[in-house]
C-alpha cells in the first residue's frame, strides 16, 4: 500500500527481486474510504510508507491480513495497540541506523565548528576574524536520548571523537559505550543533547520549557529523531533567549517543513527538511529488509523485527 507515485519505474525490480514472483503488488493513492477498505478487505499484507495513517478503523477492514510492514523504521502512524488486539504482526524495516547516525554526528559537528557562520562568510568574501569561534568536541560530553540502535550507533561515532557520552532510556540498563543516568542528569551535564528515542506518548514532548532550562547556555540540542518529541515553541524561546546556545534540527511538528518555519529563521539553527538522513545504501537496505519480511509473513513466518512481539498471530490461531 502506498500513496500514488512513490514508486519510480523499475523501483520494485531493483529493491524487491522475489515479491513479485510470490504476490500480486497492488498500489493505492486512496486514504480512507469504503473504496480503500475493499482493497484492504483483499490485502495479506499492508506495506506501509511513513506517511499514511493506518487507524483502527483500516486494519479492522484486513479480515485477511497476515502482517503490516513499514517502510523504515517510525511506526507512529500505524495503530499498533488496535494490531496487536486483532493478531496482526506490525514489522519495520530498520536499515537506516547508520546513516541517521551519521547524520547526528554532521549537525553535532557542524554545530561545534559554526558551519552555517562560515559557509556564509565565504560566500560573502568576509574574511576570518578573531572573534569567531567554533569549539572542539574532544572533550566534551555528549548525552543521548534514546538508546536503541541509532542512539547506540551515535554513540560509536562519537567516541571516536574522544567524547564522554551519558544516555537516558529506561528500557537500557547497562551499556558498554555510554554512562547511563536520570534524564535531568544527562540535561544538565551535556555539551550537546541528541534525540533518538521512539515517538509514543512518554516521550512526545520529552524537550520542552522545563528541560531546556536544564540544559547548559553552552549546549546545543540535536533532533534527528522525530519532530513530536520536541515543543518547538518552547526551543524557538530558548533559542532567541540564550537558554541554550544553537539547534541542529531535521525532524519537525508538521512536516513537510514550511520556509516560514520560525526555527528555520534563526541564526543558530542548522535545520534540514528530514532528509539528511537519506542515503541510496539505506534506502536500499530498508526495501531489501521488508521484502525479507513480507516474504516471512507469506510462508508463515514471523519476521525478525517485530515491533510488537506480545501479539497473538492470527495466522497461529
Ligand atoms: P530503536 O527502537 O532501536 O530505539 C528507540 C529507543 O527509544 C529504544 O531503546 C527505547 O527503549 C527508547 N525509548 C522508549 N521510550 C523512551 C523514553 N521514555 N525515553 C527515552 N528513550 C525511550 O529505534 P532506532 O532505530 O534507534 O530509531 C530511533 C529514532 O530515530 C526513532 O524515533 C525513529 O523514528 C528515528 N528515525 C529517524 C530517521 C530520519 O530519517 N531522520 C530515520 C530512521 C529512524
Amino acid at each position: 500500500m502506498n500513496r500514488a507515485g512513490f514508486y519510480k519505474p523499475g523501483w520494485i525490480e531493483k529493491h524487491w527481486p522475489t515479491l513479485p514472483q510470490r504476490a500480486e503488488i497492488r498500489k493505492t493513492a486512496l486514504e480512507s474510504g469504503p473504496e480503500l477498505h475493499a482493497e484492504v478487505a483483499e490485502a495479506d499484507i499492508l506495506y506501509n510508507r511513513g506517511s499514511f495513517q493506518l487507524t483502527r478503523y483500516i486494519l479492522e477492514a484486513g479480515t485477511k491480513l497476515r502482517g503490516v510492514v513499514t517502510s523504515g523504521v517510525g511506526i507512529e502512524k500505524i495503530d499498533v495497540e488496535a494490531a496487536t488486539e486483532l493478531g496482526i504482526p506490525v514489522v519495520n524495516s530498520p536499515g537506516n541506523t547508520s546513516t541517521v547516525a551519521e547524520a547526528s554526528m554532521l549537525l553535532v559537528a557542524a554545530l561545534a565548528k559554526r558551519l552555517l557562520f562560515w559557509v556564509t562568510a565565504a560566500r560573502e568574501g568576509t574574511p576570518p576574524d578573531s572573534k569567531t569561534e567554533g569549539m572542539e568536541l574532544f572533550d566534551k560530553t555528549i548525552g543521548l536520548i534514546g538508546f536503541g540502535r541509532i542512539g547506540r550507533a551515535t554513540a560509536n561515532i562519537v567516541r571516536a571523537y574522544g567524547m564522554h557520552v551519558l544516555a537516558f532510556d529506561p528500557y537500557v540498563t547497562k551499556s558498554d559505550v555510554a554512562e547511563l543516568v536520570p534524564l535531568d542528569d544527562l540535561l544538565k551535564q551535556s555539551d550537546f543533547v541528541s534525540l533518538h528515542s521512539v515517538l509514543n506518548d512518554s516521550t512526545r514532548q520529552i524537550i520542552n520549557e522545563k528541560s531546556l532550562s536544564l540544559m547548559r547556555p553552552t549546549a546545543f540540542l540535536v533532533n534527528t529523531a522525530r519532530g513530536e518529541l520536541v515543543d518547538e515553541v518552547a526551543l524557538e524561546r530558548a533559542l532567541k533567549s540564550g537558554a541554550i546556545a544553537g539547534a541542529g534540527v531535521d525532524v519537525f511538528n508538521v512536516e513537510p517543513v514550511k520556509p516560514d518555519h520560525p526555527l528555520l529563521a534563526l541564526p543558530n539553527v542548522i535545520a534540514t527538511p528530514h532528509g539528511l538522513a537519506h542515503a541510496t545504501e539505506s534506502r536500499h537496505r530498508c526495501a531489501v529488509l521488508s521484502e525479507q519480511s513480507m516474504l516471512a509473513l507469506l510462508d508463515g513466518r514471523l519476521p525478525e523485527f517485530v515491533v510488537n512481539p506480545s501479539v497473538q498471530w492470527r495466522l497461529n490461531q
